[in-house]
């Protein structure tokens, strides 16, 4: 391993790790169901739940699960191959739920409330089928900054994605073992481990135009008063991050 990938590493597992510790995210007999969905975030998370399976004083299963949502030219046996190579268990889900969002609705809407919000259905179902009692996200840092800015900015409200957060019914329990973790970092330990990222515009929706300005706005206050991003993420962290009592809206 070079040295910028093992410094990234570290840096990436450090943060990692003190997520899980800071929310209790994995407990001793856990089965972790990691779910990938062909970008940098989730092969990174697996990656780094792996190392630290392998070293954590508790002992813990994983299952990686990629969900086929039947989006158009989606490459189905990209994610297997590397899982296989891998030598990670693993399950494919497959269900067109493409075909649904298309028929729903009209032109003019945007689709991604109703393709997540069937997405996660079909995740937290198969959690439970197979008997994982966490769903590990790969949301990171910044995806947490930006939802705490949308939600505060469009609806009112200081919610944003919680590292842990058990579902309303409760069958299922989330974490984002990433919580810690700045999307830059993930992105140039990604490009150096060359992953097998699958192109996320195959639906022709690019990163949502809200979102996308609130990555200017971070970036731009960034320049003007370095560590802001600390400051958000500690203030939110300080503030569990928000209390959530429905899971927010996806980045
Ligand atoms: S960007 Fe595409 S795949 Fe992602 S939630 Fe929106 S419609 Fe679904």
């Amino acid at each position: 391993m070079k040295d910028a990938e093992r410094l990234l590493r570290r840096k990436l597992l450090r943060g990692a790790g003190q997520a899980i510790a800071d929310f209790g995210m994995i407990r001793e007999g856990d089965r972790l169901m990691v779910c990938l969905s062909g970008g940098k975030d989730g092969y990174v998370l697996l990656d780094l739940l792996m190392d630290l399976q392998r070293r954590a004083p508790v002992r813990f299963e994983l299952l990686a699960v990629n969900l086929d949502q039947g989006l158009p030219g989606f490459p189905g046996e990209v994610i297997p191959r590397y899982l296989v190579r891998l030598g990670v268990p693993f399950r494919v889900v497959r269900k067109d739920t493409w075909s649904i969002v298309k028929r729903t609705l009209d032109e003019a809407e945007t689709p991604c409330a109703l393709c997540s919000r069937l997405r996660r259905g079909i995740l937290y179902n198969t959690a439970v089928e197979e008997g994982c009692t966490r769903i590990a996200l790969g949301h990171h840092a910044d995806d947490i900054i930006q939802t705490f800015l949308l939600n505060l900015f469009f609806e009112g409200t200081t919610r944003s994605l919680p590292p842990l957060w058990r579902t309303g019914d409760g069958r299922n329990t989330v974490i984002r073992p990433l919580a810690y973790c700045w999307e830059t970092d993930i992105e140039a330990y990604a490009a150096l481990k060359n992953y097998p990222v699958v192109s996320n515009d195959l639906c022709g929706i690019t990163r949502p135009l809200e979102r996308r300005r609130m990555r200017e706005l971070v970036d731009g206050l960034q320049r003007k008063i370095p560590n802001v991003r600390r400051s958000i993420l500690a203030a939110l962290a300080g503030d569990r991050f928000g209390a959530a009592p429905e899971e927010p809206r996806d980045p």
